[in-house]
């Protein structure tokens, strides 16, 4: 999901450059968190639902209703087989880790679900059922809705497209098989009317535009929440979120966690001698560099300032020292050029701490990598100061490095 301000004008259906790279994109962090906390809530509402829905063809069939028991029969097995599997995927998204396919996999489950029971009346001799139903036609609205709670409008579209076409696919079936003379079916349902069929699927279309919208307008007020504006990297408290998640991760998993405080030296005279614009450029840059070299999995935030937060999931001291080392050195070696064409020489000192060696919380641990980072700073500047823990007999890392 690229970046776009927050007060970018929002378009219901994108523009074409919006378009471009819609669907490869890959969705941001943010959205990535709310995804999964979205797809369990969903996924606790689909066993409530499909709960309940087995009791009303239960009702039907034992009070005194005007449909037929086999009409009833084909709904309590279609919401008998989904509330088994409305479990199973509960059990997945509770274990799932954030990724996509679950979503896609989900939704799709979810659409084709109310086809399936509309194509069970068609083929079982109730086409008007399946062309007309209100209650049914209705949970198409609901199993798009959901997906805005995925947040990601690659998977509200794909749903919608999937409900559009499996539904006119099932309109035309039951067309096909509509009967010569007018059954109960057609009493309680009504005629086949095309218009209607068609203006059932506008109505799909324009949910799933507008659910589209509300997923692309909720993720970029998230990313501007969740992000700092200047250097597009997280935000603090964002990066105090994830790391409390990610530190519970590593207890329960048992592997080892790195943080590390990065700060510019004499970033003051940057802005004294070439002005905060040219500041403010060279922080983007740097961010940029920061994010290109670690992991997906790595967490990158500005903490404040000219000052990053790093944090290395499943990441030992020497690893994180490593990483440092050479984005140090990069930082050092590189030149960047302003808009004035005036040339800016950086370089940068760092503190790592590690859990549960420094601290198991995230207050403990970075508190323990802004020590280490002041010690690089009073050693000198343009080093990386890292944990005792895997080098006891020298205390700390030093690595200096002249000029
Ligand atoms: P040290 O090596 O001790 O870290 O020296 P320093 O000058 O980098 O440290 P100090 O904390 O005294 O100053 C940080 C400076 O970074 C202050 C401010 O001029 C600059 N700075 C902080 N945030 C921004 C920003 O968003 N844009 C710009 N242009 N400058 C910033
Ligand atoms: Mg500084
Ligand atoms: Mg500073």
């Amino acid at each position: 999901m690229p970046f776009t301000p927050p007060h970018a004008p929002l378009h219901l259906i994108p523009r074409a450059a919006e378009w471009r790279g819609f669907f490869s994109a890959a969705p941001n962090g943010a959205a990535i968190d709310a995804g999964s906390a979205g797809e369990l809530l969903v996924a606790r509402v689909r066993v409530a639902l499909m709960g309940a829905s087995v009791a009303v063809p239960l009702v039907s069939m034992f009070g005194a209703s005007h449909v037929g028991w086999r009409e009833n029969a084909i709904a309590l097995m279609a919401s008998l087989a989904g509330f088994l599997v409305a479990c199973g995927i509960y059990v997945a998204a509770r274990r799932n880790d954030g990724h996509r396919r679950l979503a896609i996999v989900t939704s799709i489950f979810d659409v084709s679900l109310v086809s399936a029971t509309q194509l069970a009346y068609a083929l079982e001799g109730f086409p008007s059922a399946a062309a007309n139903s209100r209650t049914t036609f209705i949970a198409y609205f609901m199993a798009i809705g959901a997906t805005c709670l995925r947040w990601d409008a690659r998977v509200t579209i794909a749903a919608g497209l999937l409900a559009i076409a499996q539904y006119l696919g099932i309109a035309t079936l039951a067309w096909m098989r509509w009967p010569v003379t007018t059954t109960p079916d057609v009493l309680v349902h009504g005629e086949f009317v095309w218009g209607h069929q068609l203006g059932r699927a506008v109505f799909l279309v324009a949910f799933t535009l507008l659910c589209a919208a509300i997923v692309r307008q909720s993720l970029q007020l998230r990313i501007s929440s969740t992000h700092d504006a200047l250097t597009k990297v997280m935000n603090r408290a964002f990066f105090e979120e994830r790391l409390h998640d990610e530190l519970a991760r590593a207890t329960r998993n048992g592997t080892p966690i790195c943080v590390a405080l990065l700060d510019f030296d004499h970033f003051k005279r940057v802005n004294d001698e070439h002005g905060h614009t040219a500041g403010d450029a060279a922080l983007q840059v740097v961010a940029q560099v920061l994010r290109r070299a670690v992991r997906r999995t790595d967490l990158v935030a500005r903490w404040g300032g000219e000052e990053f937060a790093l944090a290395f999931p499943d990441t030992r001291v020497p690893e994180a020292f490593g990483k440092l080392e050479q984005l140090r050195l990069e930082i050092a070696s590189h030149t960047i050029v302003l808009a004035s064409g005036a040339e800016l020489r950086l370089t940068a000192s760092a503190g790592i701490a590690s859990a549960p060696i420094d601290g198991d919380d995230p207050q403990r641990l970075m508190d323990a990598a802004d020590q280490r980072l002041l010690e690089a700073k009073r050693g000198g500047r343009n080093r990386v100061v890292a944990s005792s823990a895997t080098r006891p007999e020298s205390g700390v890392w030093r690595v200096v490095v002249a000029g």
